[in-house]
């Protein structure tokens, strides 16, 4: 099935006589007539649901929806992104390991594995996607258990070279693993490109409403933890707390989603209800259209920004004539996102200043849904921060993070024109 078809008929497929929408199963616990069928279920022996901690049909279905449009071989939902960037580390990594993350991720993950990971025990490198090979392979190390990027940072729209970081990765024997939130797999199929695990904050475009927040944690299959045994023994050894059954051994391909599942939903409990995955599929009904508007509208609005003369710079992959127009021809030619990076001439009160003249697109902590937003970082969720501060978390202190919707792009360019002119 082409993605179009997955967005829409992916996840739920009703038998005879069975509702054609995607029920809402919304039940903690599910019935059985007796008591060895619920044990085999405790023991991983047998398929079914039991608890929705650990399972739930509606989230199931959905899950499976996303599995099918990345191309991997297994999902599992998560109750926001945050949970699952977390997850899709601690899953392969514990106390005495590290990681290797792109330092242009969004500002939640910087902070996730920057700061509360190595509280953990997990110690996180984070390199300049742009450094050369050597300089970035430096980073590696025995205890190295991932490499972490984004297909599109946020806010800065930069093109993560997946390619390139998929070999790197896997000369070290780790995986690499992509949030592709910004992309989405209509625009990017990381897989295809040699990822081996790929995150999502379902809050932003899947949902794309912005209704729930949500994230996902997708598995190609791909990667062949038994041949780096040593390397991943929560995989590969037996895990006493299901009476010793090996991960690699017992589900194959679907060893990283199951122990995601049997271990971390059973302990640390972060899935979505029931009721949020509804409202995310039908979000994913129409990804595949949202995503063209969105697109088409940005490139409009980036070429608006770019001409005009009160603004000083724009970052937008679409725009040509940069290294990140390359990489994103090579991984993204249908379009991007909807998101760009700019700044005006003047300083921090100039863009205050046009941020509030905006009648239509409104300065809201979001970004990647229907309705067009901005932000200004300097002002909102980094105002602590001197513009020295700022700069050294590679945010210039005039950067606005626009976040173009699906309205009509020229009643978001007036708005943008009358507040730059005004
Ligand atoms: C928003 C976001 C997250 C965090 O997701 P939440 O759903 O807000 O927890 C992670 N990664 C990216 C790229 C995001 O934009």
């Amino acid at each position: 099935m082409k993605q179009a078809t997955k967005c829409v008929q992916s996840g739920w497929k009703p038998k005879n006589g069975e509702p054609r929408v995607l029920p809402i199963y919304q039940s903690t616990t599910f019935k059985y007539d007796d008591s060895d069928k619920m044990a085999d279920l405790f023991d991983l022996k047998d398929n079914g649901y039991f608890y929705t901690r650990l399972a739930n049909p509606t989230n199931d279905c959905v899950a499976s929806k996303i599995a099918d449009l990345e191309g991997g071989v297994g999902a599992v939902l998560t109750s926001s992104g945050q949970a699952a960037s977390l997850f899709a580390i601690i899953n392969i990594a514990g106390a005495g390991d590290h990681i290797i993350c792109s330092q242009t991720v969004y500002g939640g993950t910087y902070n996730l594995y920057g700061t509360t990971l190595p509280k953990l025990g997990i110690e996180c490198t984070f390199i300049d996607q742009n450094a050369d090979d050597a300089e970035i392979e430096a980073a590696f190390r025995p205890n190295t258990k991932c490499f972490f990027g984004e297909t599109l940072s946020n806010p800065g729209v930069q093109v993560f070279d997946i390619e390139r970081f998929a070999a790197i990765a896997h000369r070290h024997g780790v995986p690499l693993i992509i949030d592709n939130t910004f992309a989405t797999p209509i625009n990017c199929r990381p897989f295809e490109w040699g990822a081996d695990i790929v995150t999502h904050s379902t809050t932003k475009y899947m949902d794309g409403h912005a209704l729930t927040v949500g994230g996902v944690v997708v598995d190609s299959g791909n990667f062949d933890w038994d041949a780096h045994a040593e390397r991943f023994p929560g995989l590969t050894t037996p895990d006493e707390s299901y009476h010793g059954l090996t991960y690699t051994k017992q589900f194959g391909k679907l060893a990283y989603t199951t122990k995601l599942v049997a271990q971390l939903m059973r302990d640390l409990g972060s899935i979505p209800s029931p009721m949020n995955a509804f409202l995310l599929n039908v979000g994913l009904e129409t990804l595949h259209l949202r995503m063209q508007q969105h697109c088409r509208n940005a490139q409009a609005v980036a070429e608006f920004l770019q001409q005009h003369p009160r603004v000083a710079w724009v970052t937008y992959p679409g725009l040509p004539g940069t290294k990140n127009h390359e990489l994103a021809r090579k991984y993204m030619p249908g379009g991007t996102c909807g998101v760009m990076a700019f700044g005006l001439k003047g300083n921090r009160d100039d863009a205050v200043a046009f941020m509030d003249r905006l009648r239509l697109i409104a300065i809201v902590t979001h970004v990647a849904d229907a309705r067009s937003c901005i932000l200004h970082p300097a002002s909102h969720t980094h105002r602590q921060l001197s513009d020295e501060q700022l700069q050294q978390a590679g945010i210039a202190p005039d950067l606005m993070r626009l976040s173009v919707g699906i309205e009509d792009k020229d009643d978001i360019i007036d708005d943008l024109r009358q507040a730059l002119e005004g």
